[in-house]
């Protein structure tokens, strides 16, 4: 039997941000081909107006037959505090015990996007891990990026799905997403990313704690209990050798001096699987460990 050479099924990553949001709609209006389903990787630590802007999807893709999925593994946030749980490191900023600058390595996209969307699609082939899928069986994935970051696209790593980037195709920018998004009344859309994501701009933790006490706090908390390590690697009896920080200052994020900065880096974007800004990033390897619980941390400056 020779393998089969359509897709199983068409999917959109759906990030919730500028760019996901457009292939959303355009599939809704009828401009690109339908999805059978597009796919959000829930971390449990948006912000609210992430899920608010998730409901309005909802509805939207709805009318237009298209089931918005909302898969997850936990909650980011819960899990990194508590003892019990494995601790899926965040791109945390580390300060070694000597003063030195390094950063945890990022574990927490692939463990809270990318693995519960590959469930997603498994499940929907017919083959949950860890069966084998058979040669030639796949599905697109239809990824969110736009021509002014082309660079971000790329294939994807398993055989069972092939990435398709619709606004490549459309040769489409973020501003034009933006402007469509605006003309029909989706021009609020959020940035997506945790709450307490390291990667925030400063400018993104300016509007946190001007806009949105509630979720400031939140993460001003968060960055007070993860400062000396994870829950489980101190129950475990491995302390970090050094300290944990949401803010590349390394001091407390209630102290952080924010930097007023560009549109552009005010602009930036959110956190999508397969869509990183920092999946590129390198780094020199540091000489230090951060500790006896398996993390790894590379110097940054
Ligand atoms: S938004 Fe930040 S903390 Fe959350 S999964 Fe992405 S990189 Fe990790």
């Amino acid at each position: 039997m020779s393998a089969p050479t359509e897709p199983s099924g068409r999917y959109l990553s759906l990030g919730a941000g500028i760019q996901s949001t457009t292939c959303l709609l355009l599939a809704i209006q009828g401009k690109i081909p339908p999805f059978d389903a597009t796919i959000f990787a829930d971390t449990g630590w948006e912000p609210a107006a992430v899920y608010t802007h998730l409901d309005r999807l909802e509805r939207l893709a709805a009318a237009a037959g298209i089931p918005v999925v909302r898969v997850g593994v936990g909650d980011i946030r819960v899990d990194a505090l508590d003892p019990a749980h494995r601790f899926a490191s965040m791109p945390l900023f580390t300060l070694g015990p000597n003063g030195e600058h390094g950063m945890a390595r990022r574990q927490c996209t692939a463990e809270y996007k990318i693995k519960p969307i590959k469930a997603e699609v498994r499940r929907r082939l017919g083959y949950p891990y860890p069966q084998r899928i058979p040669a030639g069986v796949f599905v697109e994935m239809a990824i969110g990026i736009s021509v002014d970051e082309v660079h971000r696209a790329r294939d994807a790593d398993v055989a069972y799905m092939r990435n398709t980037f619709p606004l490549l195709d459309l040769g489409w920018r973020r501003s034009d997403c933006v402007t469509y998004l605006a003309e029909h009344g989706l021009g609020s859309t959020p940035r997506s990313a945790c709450i307490g994501c390291p990667y925030h701009t400063d400018a993104e933790w300016a509007r946190l704690r001007e806009q949105n006490p509630a979720e400031w706090a939140d993460a001003v908390a968060f960055d007070a209990a993860i400062r000396h390590g994870s829950a489980r690697a101190n129950a475990d009896g491995h302390p970090l050798r050094g300290q944990f920080f949401l803010h590349r200052q390394r001091v407390p994020l209630d102290v952080v001096r924010l930097r007023p900065q560009s549109a552009e880096e005010a602009d930036a974007p959110g956190c999508g699987p397969w869509t990183c800004p920092h999946a590129n990033e390198q780094a020199p390897v540091a000489a230090i460990e951060a500790d006896g619980a398996g993390l790894s941390v590379r110097e940054v400056a």
